[in-house]
């Protein structure tokens, strides 16, 4: 079967044997699609020839059931994950023993970090095992495209960040002004989320074009206001400078891409305006259902957000994705 691998630091697409179940615990989904993740792209641009070979391109993807070995319903589901079940999943899953669990920072686990799907989500067929199954695999409904439930792991990002920011669902946070730096794929994702949270929500992006694009969606930015929660979804370095120019007292700024460079909050700053610096990396299983809700129902609309290409054509999804030429790549596999 068809994979990729990187090698010399580039995207290569091989050939190598379809992963079997021979015994283990769990499913093979054969892939029908996979996003393209910023995080895939910051892999690729800090690769070495000495850690490539471990590194793992593609997890945001979505397939049918092919094989399975266990019984075991997803969360919110009725009967047992069968043959023939078209499901979207996260990589990773938690110990739920840790000390970083019983502190709901799940994503600093060792099992979380160390757990994957095999070989890769831009892969022809993958291997999920039974805790995949149990805690980062959903379930489509009729209402969505494959390519639209394939926004399951990137949104359940974004609600872990709005959660991190002490936001609760089903309560009016009216009260917060809530502003996303960096209007791309997940910019727009947060700003929907946050919408579903029902904040005030406001957008910036220095990319005019997308300013006006997420207009539809009913962001705006208002120069004339101070911020309560700042979401940092661009990864430029200017980003930060506009955070702290725009934060109200008591304020929050989540951190949520990883910024070139050694570059820091000012202590000043965090102290006289009481400032609370947070980081959000990787979503819990709870975040994933919380994010499969809101697709299936509508509350978060990613239609027409991705662009398609063919797996061979990953490198080129790579190029487009970082020049801006287009807000996220969807690979059709
Ligand atoms: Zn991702
Ligand atoms: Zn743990």
């Amino acid at each position: 079967m068809k994979s990729t691998k990187l090698k010399d630091k580039k995207i290569q697409i091989i050939n190598c044997d379809k992963p079997a179940l021979e015994g283990k615990k769990g499913a093979i989904i054969k892939v029908s699609g996979c996003g393209l993740c910023g995080s895939d792209i910051v892999k690729i641009n800090h690769a070495t020839i000495e850690n490539e070979d471990k590194i793992i391109l593609g997890h945001e993807a979505i397939g049918t059931i092919e094989d399975i070995n266990v019984e075991i319903k997803g969360k919110g589901e009725n009967i047992p994950f069968k043959k023939g079940d078209v499901v979207a999943l996260g990589h990773h899953y938690p110990c739920f023993k840790c000390k970083y669990c019983s502190h709901g920072n799940y994503s600093m686990c060792k099992t979380f970090k160390n757990s994957n799907i095999y070989p890769s989500g831009f892969s022809e067929y993958i291997f999920v095992n039974e805790n995949h199954l149990k805690y980062t695999v959903y379930k489509k409904n009729e209402s969505l495209s494959n390519e639209e439930f394939s926004f399951l792991e990137p949104l359940s990002c974004c609600i872990r960040a709005i959660k991190r920011a002490g936001l609760k669902l089903n309560k009016d946070n009216s009260s917060y002004n809530c502003l996303v730096v960096g209007l791309g794929s997940i910019g727009i994702l947060m700003a929907q989320g946050l919408k579903a949270f029902q904040t005030n929500v406001f957008g910036l992006d220095i990319n005019e074009k997308r300013q006006e694009f997420v207009k539809k969606y009913g962001v705006f930015f208002n120069e004339k206001i101070k911020y309560d929660i700042i979401f940092m979804t661009s990864g430029s370095f200017r980003a930060l400078e506009t955070a702290l120019n725009l934060i109200d007292f008591g304020g929050k700024i989540i951190v949520f891409s990883s910024i070139e460079g050694d570059l820091g909050y000012k202590n000043n700053d965090i102290y006289y305006k009481e400032l609370e610096i947070l980081g959000s990396y990787s979503p819990s299983p709870d975040d994933l259902y919380l994010s499969s809700i809101f697709l299936k129902e509508g509350r978060v609309n990613v239609k027409g957000l991705s662009t398609d290409y063919t797996l061979d054509n990953l490198a080129r999804a790579v190029d487009d994705t970082k020049s801006g030429k287009i807000l996220k790549a969807y690979i059709v596999i």
